[in-house]
């Protein structure tokens, strides 16, 4: 069995073909799919689907590239729907300098609040780096406690960064379908994960493996990468992906 712990399934044109995805999710070997919103919005769309289909769970968050017109208050609107029962996570939540460098001060307000909610409500954090990995990994650092724990998703630090989360009890990384490129940037990182820590995801509809680049992506084509990841790290293919999803279930659904 496998779990997409990301896939932004709210997107229209993901919506009206839904039914569809989740089959050949379903087909593929997929048990269950998160979907991290990244506004108010979306996060209540994010419910509406989990309320409609079982094998769906959500993550509600503020994404650091989302928040331009995001007001402190909001924070607790947030904190009303971590209420619903199929709320495993706050996310996705973190800082971006790709996009935009000129509201940092706000994206660290927003990205400390929501750990602390996350924090309050025993709930792990789904996060979002671009160029901004070691300057997450610090404020991580000072909120850190035994409480926090979360997935650095579609994981892009250095290897120091990679270092200092590995000794952060609780975290896990993941990797996208740009492992199954050929230009990988991120394969010493990869290679240097241990697959205790590793959890599995698609982030769908970016970022679609080989052989189906160039299409939009969908959670059925997770084992394209976990294959390539198995075969990258030397080990049988059915023994990661047992690992990883054990460890997404130790994480988002606290077994
Ligand atoms: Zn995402």
């Amino acid at each position: 069995m496998i779990i997409d712990t990301h896939a932004h399934l709210f997107y229209e044109d993901i919506v009206k073909d839904i039914d569809s995805v989740l089959e050949r999710a379903a087909e593929s070997g997929i048990s269950r799919i998160i979907i991290p919103a990244v506004d108010y919005k979306t996060s209540i769309r994010t419910l509406k689907l989990c309320d409609k289909y079982e094998m769906l769970y959500g993550a509600v968050g503020f994404h650091p590239c989302d928040i331009k017109e995001t007001n402190p208050d909001d924070i607790k609107l947030l904190e009303e729907l971590t209420s619903h029962h199929k709320i495993v996570a706050i996310g996705e939540i973190g800082l971006d300098y790709y996009w935009d460098k000129t509201y940092i001060d706000k994206q660290v307000f927003f990205f400390k609040e929501q750990m602390e909610l996350a924090k309050d409500k025993n709930l792990p954090v789904i996060i979002h780096t671009r160029n901004s990995t070691s300057d997450a990994v610090e404020i991580i650092k000072q909120s850190y406690n035994e409480k926090l724990k979360g997935q650095f998703h579609c994981f892009s630090g250095n290897e120091t960064d990679l270092n200092e989360i590995l000794k952060l009890y609780g975290f896990y990384l993941s990797y996208c379908g740009n492992a199954t490129y050929k230009k990988f940037g991120d394969l010493n990182s990869l290679l240097n994960t241990p697959v205790e820590r590793m959890l599995s995801e698609t982030d769908t509809p970016y970022l679609t493996p080989e052989p189906h680049r160039g299409r939009k992506n969908e959670p059925s084509y997770l084992k394209y990468t976990l294959k390539k990841i198995a075969e990258l790290k030397n080990i049988d293919n059915n023994v990661l992906e047992e690992t990883v999803y054990n460890n997404c279930m130790k994480l988002f659904f606290t077994i």
